[in-house]
């Protein structure tokens, strides 16, 4: 039975090497419900606690304000993305069994692995496993942004480049990232899922009929605005400024609205048709029901302009 590993104690030997007193806690929105533990935990050791309480998406996200405050900032959950002296990485993963994938039957025999976060620390593992089975495993590096061999964020899929794999197996729980990795890739996409053992191929046509509707609802808009997301891993100022100079060349006005939490009641104050999101791509893909107007990603903006074809469709990345 897979089991999710926190581990707490190692970080204490770090805590004790920096000589901090004042800790700060930050976890992903949904975990903070063991905000009270964790703090709990500390707090019985002797130290300071303060928790985050803003909303945290991913190491793209640290709470810089609350670092100020504190001796060191623990982030839960998430691999680095900045190296920031101050800010230690707790974490947070899904232990699960390799023989699990005795089940898992894949038509192509050269494949590339890939995972999420929680998932991707035992892929050495289930390569030697899939190998043993007479598969040819690619498991490779991306760039800086993710940090273990096989690791994909939901903006980030750079393990896949000039992939020589004829499928992809993704291992983790969620559609959202073989999805992606299917649109990057371009290759058959398969999804085996640890905790219930389901084991699917991924399927991306109803995602991009989505895609296409909110880029033609966009197009009957009069106007529409470019967000940019104030959070240190998910800033785009540049590209927005480009997007934006390549929509007046093409006879469309759109401003700049720069932002912390980008949310439907926050974009319920402008009144935009539409919106461009240089921000966490999530955002444009996993929240599309919350939103009541189209929020495209850079790529699916620049269709819209008639710079890019829908045939050239891509993943939105921040590499
Ligand atoms: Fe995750 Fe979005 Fe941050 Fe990328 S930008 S690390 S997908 S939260």
């Amino acid at each position: 039975m897979p089991r999710r590993k926190l581990d707490l104690e190692s970080v204490l030997k770090e805590i004790e090497r920096r000589k901090a007193k004042k800790i700060g806690i930050q976890l992903p929105d949904g975990l903070k419900y063991k905000s009270e533990q964790i703090a709990e935990f500390f707090e019985s050791k002797g130290y300071e606690v303060i928790i985050s309480g803003s909303h945290c998406y991913g190491a793209c996200d640290l709470d810089l304000d609350l670092l100020k405050e504190v001796d060191v900032l623990l982030h839960l959950a998430h691999t680095p993305i900045f190296e920031l002296e101050n800010v230690i990485y707790v974490p947070y993963y899904v232990d699960y069994d390799v023989e699990d994938f005795e089940d898992v039957e894949i038509e192509e025999k050269k494949i590339a692995l890939i995972a999420s976060a929680q998932y991707a620390w035992k892929l050495q593992e289930v390569k030697k496993f899939l190998e043993e089975r007479g598969y040819e495993v690619e498991l490779k590096r991306g760039s800086n942004r993710v940090k273990m061999p096989g690791q994909v964020l939901g903006c980030n899929y750079t393990v896949l480049r000039n992939s020589k794999a004829d499928a992809v197996l993704f291992v983790g729980d969620g559609l959202f990232h073989p999805i992606g990795a299917k649109i990057y890739s371009g290759k058959r996409v398969y999804r085996f899922c640890p905790l219930d053992k389901e084991f699917e191929e991924v399927k991306v046509e109803d995602f991009l009929k989505k895609r296409y509707l909110s880029i033609s609802k966009a197009l009957n808009a009069e106007k529409g605005a470019i967000i940019v997301s104030r959070k240190i891993g998910q800033k785009r100022l540049n590209l927005a400024l480009n997007l934006k100079r390549k929509a007046k060349d093409r006879g469309k006005d759109v401003e700049v609205i720069y932002l912390d939490d980008i949310s439907p009641q926050v974009l319920e104050n402008f009144l935009y048709g539409y919106y461009v999101n240089t921000a966490c791509p999530r955002i444009s893909y996993d929240d599309i029901e919350l939103y009541s107007v189209p929020i495209l990603t850079p790529q699916e903006f620049e269709i819209m302009l008639g710079l890019r074809d829908w045939e050239n469709y891509e993943v939105d990345e921040i590499p």
